[in-house]
């Protein structure tokens, strides 16, 4: 049989890896297959690279070329235009088969195509694996007469009952044919220079798996109770693997999933939202950039206000809290993204867009559908039914962090503070607050609500 060859995108693991085994399977077990990486010019000047995902990229590569070198093989890796690398190595290796993991955006899809008519023309195959990245893939759950499902409960009532695909197996061993040279992985800073955050995560299966058995040990059982808790941090933190590839989602699930309780539940109904965004951008591509739902916003512009929430410089600490949160560790709590993103898109009324981009610049899981989805569900134009909602951030602040230790830790000008204080330091006595180096309200959350009303046209 001639090698074939499993093209790695961000599916970065050797466990539950459809794209690897089918390659592994159509060259025979023991055949050659040639597990590929294509660093793509495209993306890396796009404004969509940033540091910490490099860097997380970077460590997830040198990892797979480390398993893939323990079953004797290697990552393959080149760097250019993605399709004429992938064409060129599978002509080198007289590959017949090229396999790869479905994505949602528009750019990947567009990009898939492309690849597709290219190996036609050559003479080779091109075979998509929609269900490598998801649990449950765009499409497979649609409503009558449309093209994906626009609202999550009934959606993840059909996603749960849905039945699943078997796990991979993990090949034991691989060969790669002759005449493709490996060539080092290289490092984040060459993909992509600047600083990164200091506390972000490590990236790479190997971290990923430690951290999924210790969460299924730890941290799962307890997940329905403290996963709003700001300072408890009570969530997995799996996103930067998941969103990479590092982890297998239907793994997740079914290993969460075979424990009982409150926990397990609430944990594999939040998985779904990465499903469900996931179908939605897949069947409105555009949705990355334009409104999901237009409310006919006309956003303002503040530059010193835009840039007071990305230093986390509001004057609300909650606020501030998750800004820093988010430049220190490239990650951020999903209740502090909920609170900031409002921050930015209902309170301040800018454009959420600013706010993605922002996001995407720092998070190490910035994913395209989640981060655009969720930004569109906390500005009102997203899938959210009630899209003119509004929080008030002080109460999130006492209900979510109520012993102000999410603040604290990330805003140490507070730290000090008794606890009647800490999320409201306006109320301090005049001459403690002329002592404290932070800085005052850059707006009153009750004008800003009665604007976002009147701008939606609430208040007629
Ligand atoms: P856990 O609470 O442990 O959840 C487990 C997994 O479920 C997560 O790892 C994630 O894969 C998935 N998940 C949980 N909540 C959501 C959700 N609302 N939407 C989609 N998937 C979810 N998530 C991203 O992966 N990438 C993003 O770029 C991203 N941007 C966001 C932007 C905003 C404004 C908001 C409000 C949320 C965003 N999220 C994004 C969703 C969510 O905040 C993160 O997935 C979550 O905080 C990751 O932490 P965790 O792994 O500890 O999550």
């Amino acid at each position: 049989m001639p090698p074939a060859v499993a093209l790695f995108t961000r599916d970065l693991r050797v466990h539950d890896n459809p794209v690897l085994h089918a390659a592994h399977d159509d060259a025979r077990p023991g055949g050659p297959v040639v597990p590929l990486f294509v660093l793509d010019d495209a993306i890396l000047a796009s404004d969509f690279t940033c540091p910490n995902r490099a860097h997380f990229l970077a460590e997830s590569l040198r990892d797979l070329d480390a398993a893939l070198r323990s079953r004797g093989a290697a990552l393959v890796v080149r760097r250019g235009d993605w399709v004429d690398q992938v064409a060129n190595v599978a002509a080198a290796a007289g590959a017949a088969t090229v396999h790869v993991a479905g994505d949602v955006s528009g750019f990947a899809t567009r990009r898939e195509g492309r690849l597709a008519d290219r190996l036609r023309d050559d003479g080779r195959r091109l075979v998509v694996h929609a269900d490598a990245l998801f649990v449950v893939p765009p499409g497979a759950l649609t409503p009558h007469a449309r093209d994906h499902m626009a609202v999550f409960t009934p959606y993840f009532r059909r996603w749960v009952a849905l039945p699943r695909r078997e796990q991979a197996p993990t090949p034991r061993s691989l060969s790669l044919p002759g005449g493709v040279d490996a060539a080092t992985v290289p490092d984040g800073a060459a993909l992509c220079p600047g600083p990164t955050s200091p506390d972000r995560l490590l990236g790479g299966e190997t971290a990923a798996r430690e951290r999924l058995t210790g969460w299924l040990a730890d941290g799962l059982a307890g997940y329905d109770d403290q996963h709003d808790a700001l300072g408890a941090d009570g969530t997995s933190r799996l996103s930067p693997y998941l969103h990479f590839g590092c982890l297998s989602p239907l793994e997740v699930v079914s290993r969460a999933g075979k424990q009982a309780g409150v926990g397990p539940a609430a944990f594999v109904r939040q998985m779904a939202w990465r499903d469900f965004h996931a179908q939605v951008l897949a069947a409105r591509p555009d949705a990355v950039r334009r409104d999901y739902r237009s409310r006919g916003d006309r956003w303002r512009a503040d530059g010193d206000e835009f840039a007071a929430w990305q230093h986390g410089r509001t004057g609300y600490p909650i606020v501030d809290a998750g800004m820093r949160q988010l430049a220190r560790e490239g990650w951020m709590h999903n209740r502090a993204r909920l609170i900031t993103a409002h921050f930015l898109a209902k309170t301040l009324y800018l454009d959420w867009r600013l706010g993605a981009q922002h996001f995407a610049d720092l998070l190490i899981d910035g994913d395209t559908a989640n981060n655009t989805m969720n930004w569109q569900w906390v500005a009102g134009t997203g899938t959210d039914s009630r899209f003119n909602r509004t929080y008030n951030v002080v109460l999130q602040a006492r209900r979510h962090d109520p012993a102000g230790s999410y603040v604290r830790r990330y805003v140490p000008e507070l730290a000090g503070l008794d606890d009647a204080y800490v999320h409201e330091p306006w109320l301090l006595p005049e001459d403690a607050r002329a002592t404290l180096d932070y800085p005052e309200r850059i707006i009153d959350q009750d004008l800003a609500r009665d604007r976002l009303r009147s701008a939606r046209g609430l208040h007629r």
